[in-house]
């Protein structure tokens, strides 16, 4: 029976265990597994290489993603790290201007210096993207929407032309999430997660998930997570999959309230700018609507001259002040000083990530006492006068 994504988030992947009939997948927390005899293993030899709990969360990504294959790791940047780890020196990637800073440090302080160097490129201009294609670019990586600018990429487009040229097209969901985006059916051929945000959507664990469709690219993979060890615990691996079960009720109520607080903030006379893709007036807001089920519930925003914003985290009541996001509680952050900090300050000017930006994780919270607290918190960050 083929399932709709609401009941795949539920019985997807691996449903329960087959030896005892536990509804949930078991926290296998073995390292090793008894051999039959030399040569003869029950499909498991060692939990590096394979671990059934972290299996059940693999298959369940990729039913999720529309892929084949899935893959779980110790972290986002763990599963970034072994996607980036196919390419060889010499190659080149393009990367959208806007991205996660772990994700840009780990392109500019470590592949760099294995001879694997990258572009920045405002990937939602597609004549940017194909101008910058040429044959030491052997990928295109993509966030969208990008962080913390929330630009929106074409992601259909991009992979044409990546298709085109015979480059990959990797995509990182986290912002989205396979219930309100799927980059595989639009024609990419890695999506990456971290499985920190809304997957496991209660801050209480670090992961990182990927998931492909084409068996090639998969058997490359597995052999560099297996090879590069940086794979998710068993434990862990539990902990997503039950976040996941619910991530179509909280991601209903997340996007909702965030469409509320957008809606609000553009109206606040204290806000100089709203990014958010699900406004109208966003200039993403056309792509966003035609790839995806949802604007997401990240908003960032800037408030106006007469405002300082480091006073308006320091009264902020309810939401918390702290990196990360895609959980249940509210978050802010100052991504200048924060997620955004391995960006040099050029770079993030150049890009538009300033001082004043302002970045919210909008929770599941009652979205009255969210407006609430951003109220108070704004019109206690007035400056002085004179
Ligand atoms: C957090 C994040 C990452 C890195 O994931 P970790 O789990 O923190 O290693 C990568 N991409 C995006 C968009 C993120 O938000």
């Amino acid at each position: 029976m083929s399932l709709k994504l609401n009941s795949l988030l539920i019985h997807g992947g691996t449903d329960g265990d087959e030896t005892t009939g536990a509804v949930n997948v078991p926290v296998y927390q073995t390292s090793t597994y008894k051999q039959d005899g030399l040569g003869q293993t029950r499909g498991w030899e060692y939990s590096r290489t394979g671990n059934p709990t972290r299996d059940a969360l693999e298959k369940l990504i990729a039913d999720l993603e529309q892929g084949e294959y899935g893959l779980a790791f110790a972290s986002g940047l763990a599963a970034i790290n072994t996607v980036l780890s196919l390419f060889h020196e010499g190659d080149q990637l393009i990367v959208s201007d806007n991205i996660y800073g772990g994700t840009f440090r780990i392109l500019d302080n470590v592949f760099k210096n294995f001879g694997i160097t990258y572009k920045i490129v405002n990937t939602s201009n597609l004549d940017s993207v194909k101008e910058a294609i040429d044959e030491k670019v052997k990928a295109i990586y993509v966030e969208s929407p990008a962080n913390p600018l929330l630009t929106v990429t074409d992601i259909e487009a991009v992979a044409k032309i990546a298709k085109a040229e015979g480059k990959l097209l990797i995509v990182d969901n986290t912002f989205l999430t396979p219930y309100l985006q799927r980059p595989l059916a639009l024609g990419a051929d890695i999506v990456i997660h971290s499985g920190t945000k809304y997957l496991g959507g209660h801050s209480d664990t670090v992961s990182g998930l990927v998931a492909v469709k084409d068996k090639e690219l998969a058997d490359r993979l597995y052999y560099l997570q297996n090879a590069i060890g940086g794979v998710l615990a068993p434990w862990d691996s539990f902990l997503v999959i039950r976040g996941i079960k619910t991530l179509g009720v909280r991601m209903d109520r997340h996007v909702k309230n965030a469409e509320r607080i957008a809606k609000w903030l553009v109206t606040n006379p204290a806000i100089s700018r709203v990014y958010y893709p699900g406004l109208e007036n966003d200039p993403g807001y056309e792509i966003q609507k035609k790839q995806a089920d949802g604007p997401g519930a990240m908003i960032s925003f800037e408030l106006k001259e007469e405002y300082d914003y480091k006073s308006f985290f320091a009264q902020l009541k309810l939401i918390t002040l702290a990196e990360s996001l895609g959980g249940v509680e509210s978050l802010a952050c100052h991504p200048a000083s924060m997620t955004h900090a391995a960006i040099p300050a050029e770079i993030r000017k150049q890009v538009g990530i300033t001082d004043g930006l302002i970045r919210l994780s909008v929770g599941i919270e009652d979205a009255d006492d969210l407006i609430e607290d951003l109220k108070q918190a704004i019109e206690a960050s007035v400056k002085e006068v004179g």
